[in-house]
């Protein structure tokens, strides 16, 4: 076998294993968005069975022997995408391999109960009843880092599943310089008591619609290559190229959730859009990270979509669109929708609280893992954190232990990439801000496209070239680090709220 013959076989299993991939995605887009109550039962039957064929063709024992013959030709550069493809199909393939089908089939079967079991504990608040089946979860999920462990921490090789490179360490770095500014901010905005609201009115969906649609077409997202839909945990879907769908949830009390949904997707989705669709199907032509995902959507819903610069441009159209909002001055929508207010819950948090609900998951997650805090113990440590970082305590589970899917579906060491996202993401953007700024004069005048290339170039088109601290210091010029994030939500709150500029 010849190098280009192992090249092309990889290559084309590739492509094959990203096009069953993608009916899956078909398949499970369709199943948050339209199916009927009754298609559900059939419907897991075909995503079983496409991650049956997906999973052989992954572990094909083909894959390793002609990964043997082409990394002996492999080009010199690292760059290069060849070379580019044949190291992440390694690291893919030594994965898959080291976890036994036995333990892979089980992690996947008590998923499946952890989730409809979490979902009705949930829903009573019974976490003592949950506590078996997460328990279990966890010792798979402990049982599959040994596996792929490389000697380090056991939790290292849980984020190393979403976030490349990343470790334990690290993340702590990070947390440890965010949490006393982070503390700090809140409660100076606290103190100010100044938070807005917009007024009580009905915002009707057809208006919430159109708006939606038409920012994020202005931001540049294409809807001849996707479109926008409803669900209830909104996300984002990369069926293939031409085909990256957005979803997003409306309520008629409040233009936000819609709208800052649909920023919050469609800056996923020009990621999606952004990838080199001549490499589709290979690493060349995939997403970094999560955490580089994230700072996609990061970036376009807080850094663009919650600034003051971008409601000169849209406030007009919005104001037009509700009735609602046409007695609102423009400075008081943008203080509304910027409102910063510790809170239970992780998923309505604002920019400066949300980063402190993923510290508290991580400090757990890593305790758990380390075995310094077992699942009797992880109410009463979830409780203590919330109350020693946000100063509130929940009243029950259903708003504290059990209120995210995660842990349920073995999601370990996840959390973590939402946190780096908004470092990156305010990273990316101050260095795109000295290349072609100043863009919030542009973003006053509804011109979005410097900042969308300056990614696209920097960021997207490089698939899975270098590795996410590789790409951010490549394209700011310094290694990942939280000091952006800080300065940014400090100049912007310390405007927004009147905070003193002196204060210590
Ligand atoms: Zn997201």
């Amino acid at each position: 076998m010849t190098f280009d013959d192992a090249y092309e076989w990889l290559q084309a299993n590739s492509m094959e294993c990203a096009r069953l991939a993608s009916l899956a995605e078909l398949a499970a887009w369709d199943q948050r968005t339209y199916i009927p109550k009754k298609g559900h039962a059939h419907r897991a039957e075909q995503l079983e069975m496409l991650a049956r064929l997906i999973h052989a063709r992954a572990t094909d024992p083909r894959i390793g022997e002609c990964l043997d013959v082409a990394e002996r030709d492999c080009p010199a550069d690292p760059l290069l995408p060849q070379a580019v493809n044949l190291r992440m199909w390694r690291r893919a393939f030594d994965r898959e391999v080291k976890i036994p089908a036995s333990l892979a089939a089980a992690l996947a079967g008590t998923a499946a109960r952890a989730e409809s079991a979490w979902e009705t504990a949930k829903g009573s608040g019974d976490f003592n009843g949950f506590r078996p089946l997460l328990a279990e979860m966890i010792s798979l999920t402990a049982q599959k880092a040994d596996c792929l462990s490389t000697g380090h921490e056991r939790y290292d090789a849980l984020l190393d599943e979403y976030e490349p490179g990343a470790t334990a360490a690290g993340i702590e770095t990070v947390f440890c310089a965010l949490r006393g500014p982070l503390m700090k901010l809140t409660a100076d905005i606290a103190a100010q008591g100044r938070g807005a609201e917009l007024p009580a009115s009905t915002y009707p969906l057809f208006a919430q619609r159109q708006l939606c649609a038409e920012l994020v077409a202005a931001i540049g997202y294409d809807l001849q290559a996707g479109r926008i839909d409803e669900t209830v945990h909104p996300f984002t879907i990369g069926i293939g190229p031409g085909d990256v769908r957005i979803t997003t949830r409306y309520t008629e009390d409040s233009p936000t959730p819609g709208l800052f949904g649909c920023l919050h997707e469609a800056g996923h989705a020009l990621y999606d859009q952004g990838l080199d669709s001549v490499y589709w199907g290979t690493p060349m032509g995939s997403a970094v990270s999560l955490g580089i995902h994230e700072s996609q959507s990061r970036l376009w819903e807080n850094l663009v979509g919650r600034s003051a610069a971008f409601w000169r441009w849209a406030f007009p159209r919005a104001a037009a669109a509700f009735d609602g909002l046409r007695a609102v001055p423009e400075s008081a929508f943008v203080r509304a929708v910027n409102g910063v207010r510790p809170g239970f819950v992780r998923v309505e948090a604002d920019e400066v609280t949300y980063n402190l609900h993923v510290l508290l998951r991580f400090e757990l997650e890593r305790s758990l893992f380390r075995g310094d805090l077992t699942v009797a113990d992880l109410q009463g440590a979830w409780n203590e954190k919330m109350q020693a970082y946000l100063g509130l305590v929940p009243r029950h589970p259903g708003e504290g232990v059990l209120q995210d899917v995660h842990w349920s579906a073995g999601l370990f060491g996840y959390f973590p990439t939402y946190t780096l996202g908004n470092l990156y993401a305010a990273q990316l953007f101050a260095a795109a801000d000295s290349a072609v700024g100043p863009l919030e004069e542009q973003f006053a005048r509804g011109e979005f496209g410097p900042l969308l290339d300056w990614l696209r170039k920097h960021v997207h088109l490089h698939g899975q070239r270098f590795t996410a601290e590789e790409l951010i210091t490549r394209a700011t010029g310094a290694p990942p680090s939280q000091e952006a994030f800080i300065s940014y939500l400090t100049r912007k709150y310390t405007d927004l709220y009147a905070l003193d500029k002196n204060r210590s």
